[in-house]
């Protein structure tokens, strides 16, 4: 028997987190706010069981599994309600996933909204970026009740590799918040050495050999860098104002748990400024030409 299954958002990643739906062992739903891209993605799988959706409770009507997958927890709230809404289309024993990057407590008010009318909820933001949903190979980290996630699993094995129960819901959004802080130092970080470095007459290829060889090495380091600093590509995958928010959660749950973390902090004040500084469209690497500006300098 088919699941079916309703995907609403279909931005950088959504679009090909939810390629890997439109499979034998589903009958998918699409829904973007932009309908332009709901048309596209219905007409590139014609030969599937694909449709589009007019409204999210058109979306939701029949589905078994809802997923979401939108900038911010804000943006899945506010489309729970109205005559469109999800709310008006969901039914009793319908399972919701958030693929978002959320927030814990907005995920929390969320959950507890949809228990009221007998909809469980989990939060599965992911990682691996748009390479890594293309290839279906997605971390996904998952807060909320086991049985669900038990029920998730099909759906989440089409679209990640690595699986993982966090905790109570929430903590699949903490936990990626405090993943992408860490993602947010070690891009500035590496941005400020490479910089510094470069004036004292060592090349950022040559830093970036060593470092890559010894203990200083990242992510960042081993493949954002020479990949897109370097070369000055910059491509646009993941843009800077989600990672802005993303470290302002991270920030959030760091005070919320009252843990010291000036580090945290600090990176979220450099992160808002970077993103305002260079706009809502600017990738997140884009964050080190806030600091060449500031310097004067290229890390090249
Ligand atoms: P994009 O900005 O590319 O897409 C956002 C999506 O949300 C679009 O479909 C957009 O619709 C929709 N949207 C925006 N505002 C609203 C609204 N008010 N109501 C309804 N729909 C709305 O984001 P991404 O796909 O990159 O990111 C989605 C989530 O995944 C974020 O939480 C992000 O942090 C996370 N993420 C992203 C990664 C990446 O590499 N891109 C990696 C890991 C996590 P429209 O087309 O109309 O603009």
């Amino acid at each position: 028997m088919t699941t079916t299954i309703a995907f609403l958002g279909l931005g950088a990643i959504g679009t090909p987190m939810a390629r890997h739906l439109a499979i034998p062992d589903f009958s998918l739903a699409v829904w973007n706010r932009t309908e332009a891209k709901t048309t596209a993605f219905v007409a590139a799988h014609a030969t599937k069981a694909v449709r589009a959706a007019s409204t999210p409770a058109d979306a939701a009507r029949g589905a078994a599994i809802v997923i979401t997958c939108l900038p911010t927890s804000r943006e899945v709230e506010a489309l729970l309600d109205g005559p469109d809404g999800l709310l008006a289309g969901l039914a009793r024993g319908t399972l919701f996933i958030d693929c978002t990057s959320g927030d814990p407590a907005t995920s929390q008010r969320i959950a507890a909204r949809l228990a009221e009318v007998g909809v469980g909820f989990i939060d599965a933001p992911v990682s691996g970026g748009v390479v890594g949903a293309e290839k279906g190979a997605l971390t996904i980290m998952v807060g909320g009740d086991a049985a669900l996630l038990e029920r998730a699993m099909p759906v989440l094995r089409a679209m990640g590799e690595k699986i993982v129960h966090c905790g109570a819901v929430g903590a699949g959004d903490a936990l990626k918040a405090v993943n992408n802080a860490l993602l947010a130092v070690h891009i500035w970080s590496a941005a400020e050495g490479l910089l510094a470095l470069s004036r004292a007459g060592v090349k950022p290829a040559v830093a970036l050999d060593v470092i890559n060889a010894s203990s200083g090495r990242s992510n960042s380091s081993m493949n954002l860098f020479p990949e897109r600093v370097l070369t000055r590509a910059f491509p646009r995958t993941f843009r800077l104002a989600l990672l802005d928010k993303d470290v302002g959660i991270a920030a959030q749950v760091a005070r919320d748990q009252k843990v010291p973390s000036p580090l945290i902090q600090l990176t979220a004040e450099l992160f808002r400024a970077a993103h305002t500084a260079l706009g809502d469209e600017a990738d997140h690497v884009e964050a080190v030409k806030y600091l060449e500006q500031m310097t004067g300098d290229e890390i090249q």
